[in-house]
């Protein structure tokens, strides 16, 4: 069986500079908060192109801390896609806050933007074509939207000229998920820099990942960094007994950030080598199509493919497809079997099937194959060989 992501590669690769760093960690033993944590920071400011960024425990709660900065609570709407990891929309409710779900594009995945336009237009009109929250404890004639999470699906980057105009007109702040789009760009500009904020994961299987859970948050904004900081110590103020709001331990471990400075240093080659990847792929299976429709990159757009994902005809053609490719030795994986309003931790929302048919729809289609910057030609060749001979 061929690896789906393959860390070990990267691992023989940059093995003496992790171990180095590791090292240097053990020996001075700043373990919480060391001068990695700092380093890796500037870093990341650098490659993003924001003025700040707040590294922190993980992508789940790099997502949180906004929304607490926010204020957001019980009695706030915040909007998100219902195709993306559970992780997204949990925040919303850690807080007390309803989660209201838009449909995704058929194209890229992600958020579609007339419909948001649409759901934040409506939501306080009587009636509407939007399909929200159903039970009586999430009736939106009570709630105030507050923000929008647009995820950056499988890398791909959302459509933030639009998205930041239409959240603009409603007075809504926008939180870029990117814990996969982290490596991708829109118009030039870095995933995570594409919004108020930006938020992205270093699970070990994200684009840009550690040995362990961690995250981070980019903006540009002075007073987003500095309630952020206070909120990933406990709500520190002038010090750490000093606690002026309620917040959490949020911090990044210092040896996470001695691990990811060597990835960091080669990612840009990584994202590089995976679009070389994605792009043998394209050559070799987007001829399939509609039977099965490989991924396209929309102008202006880099995607740092975080999944290469595949549309089957139908379910069964997907379910068809995956066997073969187990018996072939071809690992597959589907992001994500069931949309979030479809899930059981949220039928206290009221949500019914049918309800975002483009997600569902591409919930019963969808299908990734193997995707990381280390797949050698020839096995890539064997994958496209064996799902050309089951489409
Ligand atoms: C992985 C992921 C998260 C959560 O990141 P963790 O580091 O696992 O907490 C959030 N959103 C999306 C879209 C993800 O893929």
């Amino acid at each position: 069986m061929l690896p789906f992501i393959d860390l070990k590669a990267q691992y023989k690769l940059l093995e003496p500079q992790i171990r180095q760093r590791i090292e240097q960690v053990l020996e001075h033993g700043n373990y919480i908060m060391g001068p990695e944590v700092k380093e890796l920071e500037a870093r990341l400011a650098e490659f993003v192109g924001t003025r700040h960024v707040i590294s922190c425990s993980s992508g789940t709660d790099a997502l949180l801390m906004p929304l607490m900065a926010l204020g957001v609570g019980p009695g706030d709407a915040v909007f998100t896609t219902p195709f993306t990891f559970i992780a997204t929309a949990e925040v919303i409710s850690l807080l007390g806050a309803t989660p209201v779900f838009v449909d995704i594009d058929p194209v890229t995945f992600n958020i579609d933007p007339n419909k948001l336009d649409q759901a934040l237009r409506d939501f306080h009109a009587p009636a509407s074509e939007h399909p929200y929250p159903r039970s009586a404890a999430h009736d939106r004639a009570r709630l105030t939207p507050k923000a929008v999470i647009p995820v950056d699906l499988f890398g791909l980057p959302c459509d933030y000229g639009r998205i930041n105009a239409i959240a603009a007109r409603h007075g809504v702040k926008v939180i870029e998920d990117a814990a996969q789009g982290f490596g991708g760009e829109y118009r030039g500009h870095k995933a995570g820099s594409l919004a108020w904020c930006g938020c992205t994961s270093f699970f070990p299987a994200k684009p840009l990942g550690c040995y362990g859970d961690g995250g981070a948050i980019f903006t540009d904004s002075d007073e987003l960094k500095a309630q952020l900081e206070s909120i990933r110590v406990h709500g520190k103020g002038s010090d750490k007994y000093d606690n002026i709001r309620v917040g959490m331990n949020g911090r990044l471990d210092t040896i996470q950030a001695a691990i990811l400075l060597p990835k960091l240093a080669v990612f840009a080659q990584e994202v590089a080598k995976r679009l070389e990847v994605a792009n043998r792929y394209g050559r070799g299976l987007s001829d399939l199509a509609p039977g099965l429709r490989a991924p396209s990159t929309p102008e202006g757009y880099l995607s740092s493919w975080a999944q290469y994902s595949l549309l089957a005809g139908n379910e069964a053609a997907r379910e068809r497809i995956m066997s073969g490719l187990k018996q072939a030795g071809v690992p597959t994986a589907v992001y994500y079997p069931k949309p979030l309003h479809l899930q059981t931790a949220y039928a206290g929302l009221g949500y019914r099937q049918g309800d975002m048919p483009v997600s569902e729809d591409c919930a019963r289609r969808i299908f990734s194959l193997p995707m990381h910057p280390y797949i050698e030609a020839a096995d890539q060749e064997r994958i496209i060989t064996a799902v050309r001979a089951l489409a």
